[in-house]
C-alpha cells in the first residue's frame, strides 16, 4: 500500500507545481527520508484513520484481495464512528482527557462504539442515524467471522455502502459542527507533529484520499463508481 506525497523543494523548483511520489504507508502518518531527487524530507499527513483504511480497501479491490477489501471497509466504518464520537463530544466541550478515559472503556469492543455513536447522534440531532443495511452487516459478519471469501462484486457493493454511510455522516458533521470537525482534526495533526520533535524543515500535507474530511461536500461528493473508475477498477 502506497500513498502520494509531494516534495516541497521539488515543487518550489517547478514553480509551485508538485510532483507526486509514493512511499509505503506508515502507522503514524509521518514520513522521513529522501525524495527521488535527494531532498531531505519530513512530511506529516493529516489523513484520518478511517480515510486511510478506506484507501487501503480500494487498493485491495484493485489488487484482487476482496476479503481484505471488505475487512478494511468495515474497519473504516468503525474508525469513522470513533471520529464522529470525538466530534460530537467536542461539541459539548468534553475535555480531551475525559474523552480519552471514556474511550478506554469502549475501545476494545466495536459494538460499544456503535452504541455510543447511535445515542450521541440521537441526542445531537434528534434523529436515528442510518446505519448499514442488515444485508451489508450480514456480508461483513460472514467475511470477518465466518471466513467466507467474498467475490469482487461483494467487495464493491460493501464498499459502496460504506462510502455512502461515511460521506452522509461527514456531510452531517461538517454541516452542523464544522468547528468541532476541525478541532478533532487539529488534535490528530498535533499528535503527529509531536512526533516530529524539533526537526525542521517540516511540511504538512493532505494526501489525495477518496474520503477527506477537509473537503466541502455540502453540495455532493464523487459517486462511488467514479472513484472506482479513477482507480481503473472495472465493475
Ligand atoms: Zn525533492
Amino acid at each position: 500500500m502506497r500513498t502520494g506525497l509531494i516534495c516541497p523543494e521539488c515543487a518550489e523548483a517547478a514553480g509551485g507545481i508538485g510532483t507526486f511520489f509514493v512511499e509505503t504507508i506508515r502507522e503514524d502518518g509521518l514520513y522521513t527520508g529522501k525524495c527521488p531527487n535527494g531532498h531531505d524530507l519530513l512530511i506529516a499527513t493529516q489523513t484520518l484513520r478511517h480515510e486511510m483504511l478506506f484507501e487501503i480497501a480500494l487498493n485491495a479491490i484493485a489488487d484482487g484481495y476482496y476479503r481484505e477489501a471488505v475487512s478494511s471497509f468495515a474497519a473504516s466504518i468503525e474508525r469513522f464512528f470513533e471520529f464522529a464520537i470525538a466530534v460530537l463530544s467536542s461539541t459539548r466541550a468534553v475535555a480531551p482527557e475525559v474523552f480519552c478515559a471514556a474511550w478506554k472503556k469502549v475501545s476494545s469492543q466495536s459494538e460499544r462504539q456503535l452504541g455510543a455513536y447511535v445515542f450521541l447522534y440521537v441526542v445531537s440531532f434528534g434523529a436515528v442515524p442510518q446505519l448499514l443495511s442488515n444485508k451489508m452487516v450480514e456480508l461483513r459478519n460472514e467475511v470477518i467471522h465466518k471466513s467466507v471469501l467474498p467475490e469482487k462484486r461483494d467487495a464493491i457493493t460493501f464498499g459502496a455502502a460504506a462510502y455512502e454511510f461515511i460521506q452522509i455522516g461527514v456531510q452531517k458533521l461538517r454541516g452542523s459542527c464544522l468547528a468541532d470537525v476541525n478541532n478533532i482534526l487539529g488534535q490528530h495533526v498535533a499528535k503527529i507533529a509531536e512526533k516530529m520533535g524539533s526537526r525542521y524543515p517540516r511540511t504538512f500535507q493532505v494526501t489525495p484520499t477518496a474520503l477527506n474530511v477537509i473537503q466541502d461536500i455540502s453540495v455532493g461528493y464523487k459517486p462511488f463508481d467514479q472513484l472506482l473508475r479513477d482507480r481503473n477498477i472495472r465493475v
